[in-house]
Protein backbone atom coordinates (compact mmCIF):
# COMPACT_ATOMS: atom_id res chain seq x y z
CA UNK A 1 0.00 0.00 0.00
CA UNK A 2 1.38 3.30 -0.73
CA UNK A 3 1.02 5.53 1.99
CA UNK A 4 1.20 9.24 2.22
CA UNK A 5 3.81 11.71 1.74
CA UNK A 6 3.87 12.85 5.19
CA UNK A 7 2.57 9.82 6.45
CA UNK A 8 5.69 8.13 4.71
CA UNK A 9 7.78 11.63 6.41
CA UNK A 10 6.89 10.95 9.82
CA UNK A 11 7.42 7.16 9.87
CA UNK A 12 10.86 6.91 8.08
CA UNK A 13 12.93 6.85 10.80
CA UNK A 14 11.94 3.45 11.90
CA UNK A 15 12.46 1.88 8.42
CA UNK A 16 16.16 2.05 8.60
CA UNK A 17 16.64 0.26 11.76
CA UNK A 18 15.58 1.76 14.96
CA UNK A 19 17.54 2.83 17.92
CA UNK A 20 16.73 2.29 21.38
CA UNK A 21 13.22 2.10 20.24
CA UNK A 22 13.92 6.27 19.43
CA UNK A 23 10.88 7.55 17.09
CA UNK A 24 13.13 10.47 15.66
CA UNK A 25 16.97 8.99 14.55
CA UNK A 26 19.67 9.83 17.24
CA UNK A 27 22.31 12.22 16.63
CA UNK A 28 25.20 10.60 15.57
CA UNK A 29 28.56 13.56 16.15
CA UNK A 30 31.23 10.54 16.21
CA UNK A 31 33.95 11.99 13.44
CA UNK A 32 35.12 8.28 12.93
CA UNK A 33 34.06 5.09 12.81
CA UNK A 34 36.09 1.88 14.25
CA UNK A 35 35.62 -1.49 13.10
CA UNK A 36 36.97 -5.06 14.56
CA UNK A 37 39.58 -5.92 11.55
CA UNK A 38 41.72 -4.17 9.09
CA UNK A 39 39.79 -6.20 6.54
CA UNK A 40 36.58 -5.01 7.38
CA UNK A 41 37.56 -1.23 7.70
CA UNK A 42 39.54 -1.71 3.94
CA UNK A 43 35.77 -3.20 2.28
CA UNK A 44 34.29 -0.23 3.69
CA UNK A 45 36.75 1.92 2.14
CA UNK A 46 36.54 0.10 -1.11
CA UNK A 47 32.86 0.39 -1.33
CA UNK A 48 32.33 -3.52 -0.90
CA UNK A 49 29.84 -3.79 2.48
CA UNK A 50 28.57 -0.05 3.60
CA UNK A 51 28.97 1.62 6.48
CA UNK A 52 31.04 4.88 8.04
CA UNK A 53 34.42 5.96 8.18
CA UNK A 54 34.60 9.43 8.89
CA UNK A 55 32.09 11.69 9.05
CA UNK A 56 33.00 14.17 6.35
CA UNK A 57 31.57 11.42 3.91
CA UNK A 58 27.93 12.10 6.46
CA UNK A 59 26.97 9.95 9.02
CA UNK A 60 24.12 7.88 10.14
CA UNK A 61 21.82 11.43 11.07
CA UNK A 62 22.28 13.00 7.62
CA UNK A 63 21.76 9.71 6.03
CA UNK A 64 18.58 9.65 7.89
CA UNK A 65 17.64 12.65 6.13
CA UNK A 66 18.57 11.79 3.06
CA UNK A 67 16.56 8.80 2.73
CA UNK A 68 13.47 11.20 3.49
CA UNK A 69 14.77 13.55 1.08
CA UNK A 70 14.98 11.00 -1.59
CA UNK A 71 11.15 9.62 -0.42
CA UNK A 72 9.84 13.88 -0.92
CA UNK A 73 11.56 13.25 -4.53
CA UNK A 74 10.79 10.03 -5.50
CA UNK A 75 14.42 9.56 -5.89
CA UNK A 76 17.07 6.82 -5.97
CA UNK A 77 19.54 8.84 -3.44
CA UNK A 78 20.37 12.03 -1.95
CA UNK A 79 23.65 13.53 -0.92
CA UNK A 80 23.12 15.97 1.82
CA UNK A 81 25.47 19.21 1.69
CA UNK A 82 26.03 22.60 4.58
CA UNK A 83 24.04 24.79 2.31
CA UNK A 84 22.45 24.76 -0.34
CA UNK A 85 25.48 26.32 -2.10
CA UNK A 86 27.69 24.05 -0.85
CA UNK A 87 25.26 21.41 -2.96
CA UNK A 88 25.38 23.16 -5.93
CA UNK A 89 29.12 24.08 -6.01
CA UNK A 90 30.30 20.37 -5.35
CA UNK A 91 27.22 19.18 -7.46
CA UNK A 92 29.03 20.95 -10.69
CA UNK A 93 32.68 20.63 -9.74
CA UNK A 94 32.05 17.06 -9.08
CA UNK A 95 30.89 16.89 -12.82
CA UNK A 96 32.56 19.21 -14.74
CA UNK A 97 35.55 19.57 -16.66
CA UNK A 98 37.02 22.50 -18.51
CA UNK A 99 35.82 22.95 -21.81
CA UNK A 100 32.39 21.82 -20.77
CA UNK A 101 29.59 23.48 -21.16
CA UNK A 102 26.48 24.65 -19.35
CA UNK A 103 23.00 26.09 -20.14
CA UNK A 104 20.63 27.73 -17.49
CA UNK A 105 18.50 30.00 -17.08
CA UNK A 106 19.09 33.82 -17.04
CA UNK A 107 16.75 34.55 -14.40
CA UNK A 108 18.61 32.61 -11.53
CA UNK A 109 19.61 32.78 -8.12
CA UNK A 110 21.96 35.65 -7.92
CA UNK A 111 24.60 33.41 -5.77
CA UNK A 112 23.99 30.54 -8.51
CA UNK A 113 24.72 33.37 -10.68
CA UNK A 114 27.94 34.06 -9.07
CA UNK A 115 29.34 30.52 -8.53
CA UNK A 116 28.71 30.55 -12.96
CA UNK A 117 31.34 33.60 -13.41
CA UNK A 118 33.44 31.45 -11.46
CA UNK A 119 33.22 28.17 -13.15
CA UNK A 120 33.78 30.26 -16.01
CA UNK A 121 37.20 31.50 -14.43
CA UNK A 122 37.72 27.97 -14.23
CA UNK A 123 37.53 26.90 -18.06
CA UNK A 124 33.91 25.66 -17.99
CA UNK A 125 31.23 27.89 -20.13
CA UNK A 126 28.22 28.87 -19.35
CA UNK A 127 25.54 30.02 -21.48
CA UNK A 128 22.26 32.11 -20.05
CA UNK A 129 18.52 32.10 -21.80
CA UNK A 130 15.35 32.85 -21.09
CA UNK A 131 14.40 29.52 -19.90
CA UNK A 132 10.19 30.14 -20.12
CA UNK A 133 11.12 29.43 -23.60
CA UNK A 134 12.18 25.88 -24.38
CA UNK A 135 13.28 26.54 -28.14
CA UNK A 136 16.04 28.64 -26.44
CA UNK A 137 17.41 26.38 -24.80
CA UNK A 138 17.99 24.15 -27.64
CA UNK A 139 19.38 26.97 -29.59
CA UNK A 140 22.31 27.06 -27.17
CA UNK A 141 23.01 23.57 -26.76
CA UNK A 142 26.12 22.60 -27.91
CA UNK A 143 28.15 19.38 -28.52
CA UNK A 144 30.07 20.29 -25.43
CA UNK A 145 27.16 20.58 -23.06
CA UNK A 146 26.73 18.57 -20.56
CA UNK A 147 24.11 20.14 -17.81
CA UNK A 148 20.97 22.08 -18.63
CA UNK A 149 20.45 24.11 -15.15
CA UNK A 150 16.91 25.60 -14.44
CA UNK A 151 15.18 26.47 -11.25
CA UNK A 152 11.00 26.15 -11.11
CA UNK A 153 10.15 29.38 -9.96
CA UNK A 154 12.88 32.19 -10.56
CA UNK A 155 13.67 34.33 -7.50
CA UNK A 156 12.55 37.52 -7.36
CA UNK A 157 10.48 37.90 -10.76
CA UNK A 158 8.89 34.43 -10.29
CA UNK A 159 9.16 33.26 -13.88
CA UNK A 160 8.36 29.60 -14.64
CA UNK A 161 10.92 27.63 -16.53
CA UNK A 162 9.51 25.86 -19.47
CA UNK A 163 10.12 22.61 -17.18
CA UNK A 164 8.38 19.76 -19.72
CA UNK A 165 10.11 21.45 -22.96
CA UNK A 166 13.40 21.36 -21.82
CA UNK A 167 12.86 18.18 -19.95
CA UNK A 168 11.83 16.53 -23.15
CA UNK A 169 14.72 18.53 -24.99
CA UNK A 170 17.22 17.13 -22.77
CA UNK A 171 16.25 13.45 -23.12
CA UNK A 172 16.11 13.26 -26.71
CA UNK A 173 19.84 15.01 -26.96
CA UNK A 174 20.71 12.85 -23.76
CA UNK A 175 22.18 16.14 -21.90
CA UNK A 176 22.17 15.93 -18.07
CA UNK A 177 18.73 18.00 -16.83
CA UNK A 178 19.50 19.54 -13.44
CA UNK A 179 16.30 21.60 -11.41
CA UNK A 180 16.87 23.76 -8.39
CA UNK A 181 13.27 22.79 -6.70
CA UNK A 182 13.35 24.61 -3.47
CA UNK A 183 11.22 27.55 -4.41
CA UNK A 184 8.10 24.95 -5.01
CA UNK A 185 9.75 22.12 -3.10
CA UNK A 186 8.99 18.67 -3.55
CA UNK A 187 5.43 18.84 -1.92
CA UNK A 188 4.36 21.61 -4.79
CA UNK A 189 6.43 19.65 -7.79
CA UNK A 190 8.75 17.08 -8.23
CA UNK A 191 11.17 17.56 -11.29
CA UNK A 192 11.35 14.08 -12.04
CA UNK A 193 7.73 13.96 -13.39
CA UNK A 194 9.28 16.14 -16.65
CA UNK A 195 12.40 13.84 -16.68
CA UNK A 196 15.01 15.87 -14.79
CA UNK A 197 18.25 13.83 -13.70
CA UNK A 198 19.02 15.54 -10.81
CA UNK A 199 17.09 17.56 -8.42
CA UNK A 200 18.96 20.43 -6.17
CA UNK A 201 16.74 21.32 -3.11
CA UNK A 202 17.81 24.39 -0.62
CA UNK A 203 16.92 22.89 3.08
CA UNK A 204 17.16 26.24 4.46
CA UNK A 205 13.95 27.39 3.20
CA UNK A 206 11.00 25.80 3.20
CA UNK A 207 11.66 22.08 3.59
CA UNK A 208 12.81 22.96 7.13
CA UNK A 209 10.97 26.05 7.51
CA UNK A 210 12.01 27.71 10.56
CA UNK A 211 14.99 29.53 9.43
CA UNK A 212 16.72 28.17 12.05
CA UNK A 213 19.04 26.03 10.28
CA UNK A 214 21.12 25.78 6.67
CA UNK A 215 21.52 22.47 4.52
CA UNK A 216 21.40 21.27 1.10
CA UNK A 217 20.65 18.58 -1.43
CA UNK A 218 21.17 16.21 -4.25
CA UNK A 219 18.75 13.76 -5.61
CA UNK A 220 19.21 11.52 -8.31
CA UNK A 221 15.66 10.77 -10.08
CA UNK A 222 17.46 7.68 -11.15
CA UNK A 223 16.33 8.53 -14.97
CA UNK A 224 19.47 9.96 -16.08
CA UNK A 225 21.68 7.39 -17.92
CA UNK A 226 25.16 7.69 -16.16
CA UNK A 227 26.67 5.67 -18.23
CA UNK A 228 26.37 7.91 -21.30
CA UNK A 229 28.20 11.06 -19.26
CA UNK A 230 31.79 11.35 -20.40
CA UNK A 231 33.29 12.66 -16.69
CA UNK A 232 32.54 9.80 -14.85
CA UNK A 233 35.81 8.66 -13.33
CA UNK A 234 36.84 5.02 -13.21
CA UNK A 235 36.45 3.90 -9.41
CA UNK A 236 32.72 5.52 -9.90
CA UNK A 237 32.00 3.56 -12.74
CA UNK A 238 30.56 0.28 -10.35
CA UNK A 239 27.60 -1.63 -10.34
CA UNK A 240 24.66 -0.06 -12.15
CA UNK A 241 25.38 2.80 -13.99
CA UNK A 242 22.52 4.41 -12.41
CA UNK A 243 24.10 5.34 -9.25
CA UNK A 244 27.53 6.23 -10.89
CA UNK A 245 26.64 10.40 -10.75
CA UNK A 246 25.58 10.47 -7.40
CA UNK A 247 28.47 8.10 -6.47
CA UNK A 248 30.75 10.91 -7.95
CA UNK A 249 29.11 13.66 -6.02
CA UNK A 250 29.23 12.06 -2.85
CA UNK A 251 32.63 10.59 -2.92
CA UNK A 252 34.41 13.96 -4.91
CA UNK A 253 31.71 16.73 -4.01
CA UNK A 254 32.06 15.46 0.25
CA UNK A 255 35.88 14.66 -0.42
CA UNK A 256 37.24 17.25 -1.95
CA UNK A 257 35.27 20.22 -0.84
CA UNK A 258 33.99 19.42 2.41
CA UNK A 259 30.52 20.89 2.72
CA UNK A 260 29.00 18.26 5.19
CA UNK A 261 26.08 18.72 6.45
CA UNK A 262 26.66 18.05 10.44
CA UNK A 263 23.96 15.98 12.83
CA UNK A 264 22.59 18.83 14.45
CA UNK A 265 21.44 20.55 11.44
CA UNK A 266 20.13 17.07 9.90
CA UNK A 267 18.21 16.79 12.89
CA UNK A 268 16.66 20.25 12.36
CA UNK A 269 15.95 19.64 8.91
CA UNK A 270 13.87 16.61 9.63
CA UNK A 271 11.83 17.87 12.18
CA UNK A 272 11.00 20.82 10.24
CA UNK A 273 10.35 18.79 7.02
CA UNK A 274 7.49 16.44 9.00
CA UNK A 275 5.03 19.58 8.81
CA UNK A 276 6.43 20.34 5.10
CA UNK A 277 2.91 19.72 3.62
CA UNK A 278 0.83 21.48 6.31
CA UNK A 279 2.99 24.88 6.33
CA UNK A 280 3.11 24.83 2.68
CA UNK A 281 -0.57 24.22 2.10
CA UNK A 282 -0.90 27.63 4.69
CA UNK A 283 1.57 29.87 2.59
CA UNK A 284 0.23 28.75 -0.59
CA UNK A 285 -3.16 30.11 0.60
CA UNK A 286 -1.58 33.05 1.93
CA UNK A 287 0.75 34.11 -0.66
CA UNK A 288 -2.44 33.57 -3.30
CA UNK A 289 -5.05 35.66 -0.98
CA UNK A 290 -1.80 38.33 -0.45
CA UNK A 291 -1.16 39.15 -4.56
CA UNK A 292 -4.62 38.97 -5.34
CA UNK A 293 -5.47 41.86 -2.85
CA UNK A 294 -2.20 43.47 -3.58
CA UNK A 295 -3.04 43.45 -7.43
CA UNK A 296 -6.03 45.51 -7.44
CA UNK A 297 -4.41 48.16 -4.33
CA UNK A 298 -4.26 51.56 -6.01
CA UNK A 299 -0.81 52.11 -4.89
CA UNK A 300 0.47 49.54 -6.96
CA UNK A 301 1.83 48.82 -10.36
CA UNK A 302 2.53 45.07 -10.84
CA UNK A 303 2.44 41.94 -8.76
CA UNK A 304 4.41 38.76 -10.10
CA UNK A 305 3.27 35.33 -8.49
CA UNK A 306 2.35 32.58 -10.83
CA UNK A 307 -0.75 32.22 -8.70
CA UNK A 308 -2.89 35.02 -10.69
CA UNK A 309 -4.03 34.75 -13.81
CA UNK A 310 -2.01 37.66 -15.10
CA UNK A 311 1.49 36.21 -14.86
CA UNK A 312 2.81 34.88 -17.98
CA UNK A 313 3.34 31.16 -17.14
CA UNK A 314 0.60 30.98 -14.95
CA UNK A 315 -1.21 28.08 -16.91
CA UNK A 316 1.88 25.90 -17.04
CA UNK A 317 2.15 26.69 -13.35
CA UNK A 318 -1.31 25.52 -13.06
CA UNK A 319 -0.54 22.28 -15.31
CA UNK A 320 2.76 21.33 -13.09
CA UNK A 321 2.25 22.38 -9.58
CA UNK A 322 0.22 21.24 -7.01
CA UNK A 323 0.04 25.26 -5.94
CA UNK A 324 2.33 28.23 -6.19
CA UNK A 325 4.56 28.80 -3.35
CA UNK A 326 5.49 31.41 -1.36
CA UNK A 327 7.45 33.56 -3.13
CA UNK A 328 6.48 36.71 -4.64
CA UNK A 329 7.17 40.21 -5.79
CA UNK A 330 5.73 43.52 -6.78
CA UNK A 331 6.42 47.31 -7.44
CA UNK A 332 4.55 50.29 -6.40
CA UNK A 333 3.35 53.60 -8.41
CA UNK A 334 5.97 55.94 -9.51
CA UNK A 335 5.73 58.49 -6.49
CA UNK A 336 5.47 56.10 -3.85
CA UNK A 337 8.81 55.37 -1.95
CA UNK A 338 9.37 51.72 -1.46
CA UNK A 339 11.83 51.93 1.98
CA UNK A 340 9.16 54.08 3.31
CA UNK A 341 6.76 51.11 2.58
CA UNK A 342 9.60 48.89 3.92
CA UNK A 343 10.28 50.50 7.12
CA UNK A 344 6.10 50.84 7.55
CA UNK A 345 5.65 47.79 7.65
CA UNK A 346 5.08 46.87 11.65
CA UNK A 347 5.00 42.60 11.30
CA UNK A 348 6.87 41.58 8.10
CA UNK A 349 10.51 41.31 8.79
CA UNK A 350 13.52 43.25 6.50
CA UNK A 351 15.21 40.22 5.91
CA UNK A 352 16.80 38.60 2.79
CA UNK A 353 16.10 34.96 3.61
CA UNK A 354 13.35 32.71 1.99
CA UNK A 355 10.60 29.61 3.25
CA UNK A 356 10.74 31.12 6.55
CA UNK A 357 7.27 30.31 8.69
CA UNK A 358 7.35 34.49 9.06
CA UNK A 359 6.75 36.56 6.32
CA UNK A 360 10.04 38.38 5.26
CA UNK A 361 9.99 41.42 3.00
CA UNK A 362 13.01 42.44 0.90
CA UNK A 363 14.42 45.51 -1.35
CA UNK A 364 15.89 43.78 -4.54
CA UNK A 365 17.81 46.07 -6.20
CA UNK A 366 19.42 47.65 -3.56
CA UNK A 367 20.23 44.34 -1.50
CA UNK A 368 20.80 41.04 -3.22
CA UNK A 369 21.25 41.99 -6.80
CA UNK A 370 22.99 45.33 -5.90
CA UNK A 371 26.37 44.07 -6.38
CA UNK A 372 25.89 42.64 -10.48
CA UNK A 373 24.95 46.35 -11.10
CA UNK A 374 22.13 48.26 -13.03
CA UNK A 375 22.69 46.75 -16.62
CA UNK A 376 22.39 43.08 -15.50
CA UNK A 377 19.59 43.71 -13.29
CA UNK A 378 17.78 45.09 -15.85
CA UNK A 379 18.38 42.07 -18.44
CA UNK A 380 16.69 40.14 -15.48
CA UNK A 381 13.50 41.70 -15.46
CA UNK A 382 14.40 43.71 -11.94
CA UNK A 383 13.48 47.44 -11.46
CA UNK A 384 15.01 49.49 -8.96
CA UNK A 385 11.76 49.44 -6.59
CA UNK A 386 11.07 45.93 -7.20
CA UNK A 387 10.10 44.14 -3.33
CA UNK A 388 10.45 40.62 -2.50
CA UNK A 389 7.75 39.00 -0.31
CA UNK A 390 8.63 35.38 0.94
CA UNK A 391 5.13 34.65 2.28
CA UNK A 392 4.65 32.70 6.15
CA UNK A 393 2.31 31.19 7.88
CA UNK A 394 1.15 33.95 10.08
CA UNK A 395 -2.39 34.38 9.93
CA UNK A 396 -3.57 35.84 7.39
CA UNK A 397 -6.13 38.88 7.98
CA UNK A 398 -3.18 40.27 10.25
CA UNK A 399 -1.01 39.96 6.87
CA UNK A 400 -2.94 41.62 4.78
CA UNK A 401 -3.93 44.35 7.45
CA UNK A 402 0.10 45.34 7.88
CA UNK A 403 0.54 45.48 4.53
CA UNK A 404 -3.33 47.84 4.23
CA UNK A 405 -1.82 50.32 6.93
CA UNK A 406 1.92 50.41 5.95
CA UNK A 407 0.63 51.39 2.28
CA UNK A 408 -1.67 53.70 3.39
CA UNK A 409 1.19 55.48 4.99
CA UNK A 410 3.29 56.26 1.80
C1 LIG B 1 18.57 29.82 -1.10
C2 LIG B 1 18.67 29.21 -2.43
C3 LIG B 1 19.82 28.51 -2.81
C4 LIG B 1 21.02 28.38 -1.91
O1 LIG B 1 20.73 27.74 -0.72
P1 LIG B 1 21.51 28.09 0.65
O2 LIG B 1 21.03 26.99 1.54
O3 LIG B 1 21.12 29.45 1.09
O4 LIG B 1 22.97 27.97 0.35
C5 LIG B 1 19.84 27.96 -4.07
N1 LIG B 1 18.80 28.09 -4.93
C6 LIG B 1 17.69 28.75 -4.58
C7 LIG B 1 16.58 28.85 -5.57
C8 LIG B 1 17.59 29.34 -3.34
O5 LIG B 1 16.49 30.02 -3.01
Amino acid sequence: MSRGLTTQLLHADRLGGVEHGATHKPLHTSAAYGYETAADLASVFQGERSGHVYARQGNPTTHALEAKITLLEGGVGTVSFATGMGAIGSMFIALLKQGDHIVASQFLFGNTASLFQTLENLGCSVTLVDATDASLVAQAITPKTRIVFVETIANPRTQVADLEGIGKLCAERGILYVVDNTMTTPYLFRPSVVKAGLVMNSLSKSISGHGNVLGGAITDTGLFDWSTFPNILAPYKKGAPKSWGLLQIRKKGLRDFGATLGAEAAHRISNGAETLALRMDRVCDNALKLTTWLEQHPKVAAVYYPGLKSHAQHENATRWFKAYGGLMSFELKPGHDTFAMLDALELVIKSSHLGDNRTLAIPVAQTIFWEMGLEKRQKMGISESLVRISVGIEDYVDLQADFEQALAKV
